[in-house]
């Protein structure tokens, strides 16, 4: 499957954003867009007024490019969401954030989304006993997600658990450091998406 592979820290310089997609560097004044907190290219220095077009289209980007998605993914999201009853938006975010590679690393089992994701396909998680290796896969309710026990001793799952001490999980999920386990409490609201993202915006894009 087509994926963007050229350096994640352009995204974020040109989203004028912090998407956090290369873990831990991300904390520390390493950062790219800390450093250089405008686009990258030659022009990148010069602002320019944006349309109302090109501010719907940037915010679409900046939340499909945080969540790895490619275009029709992303598409296919907003039709979903905005069949369902409730907002659009926040039905958009929550399909966005019960995607299991998300989840992942919401959990602390993985540095960044994109790891989460490499992480699923190979298959070294559980969910609900059963192995999975496909990282849209939505979760529900009551879902139990669990470290294969042959991979409970892997470099990256060892560093996982200090990523869990120290980050924490949203309200919505529960996280067992010690069993390697995870568990979904309930459905995830507005509040568990604390990234500053304005739904509206990219409602408004698609319904043009
Ligand atoms: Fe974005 Fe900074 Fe992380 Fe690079 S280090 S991906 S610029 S948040």
């Amino acid at each position: 499957m087509a994926r963007y592979t050229e350096a994640k820290c352009r995204i974020c310089r040109r989203e004028g954003a912090k998407l956090f997609l290369k873990g831990d560097r991300c904390y520390t004044d390493k950062c790219a867009y800390e450093r250089r907190p405008y686009a990258p290219g030659q022009h990148g220095r010069i602002r320019k007024k944006m349309s109302d077009y090109a501010i719907q289209l940037r915010e679409k980007q900046k939340t499909r490019r945080m969540y790895g998605i490619l275009e029709g993914q992303f598409r296919a999201y907003f039709q979903r969401a905005d069949m369902k009853k409730g907002v659009t938006g926040e039905n958009l975010l929550s399909f966005l954030e019960r995607r299991m590679d998300n989840v992942i690393y919401r959990l602390g089992f993985a540095n960044s989304r994109n790891q989460a994701r490499q992480l699923v396909r190979h298959g070294i998680f559980t969910l609900n006993g059963r192995r999975v290796t496909i990282p849209s896969l939505q979760v529900k309710v009551g879902d139990v997600i669990e470290v294969r026990e042959r991979n409970r001793q892997s470099p990256i799952i060892l560093e996982a658990q200090q990523v869990i001490a120290r980050r924490g999980c949203p309200a919505w999920l529960e996280v067992d450091g010690e069993k390697l386990k995870g568990k979904v409490n309930a459905l995830p609201t507005r509040e568990d998406v604390q990234f500053p993202i304005n739904e509206q915006l990219i409602v408004e894009l698609y319904s043009k």
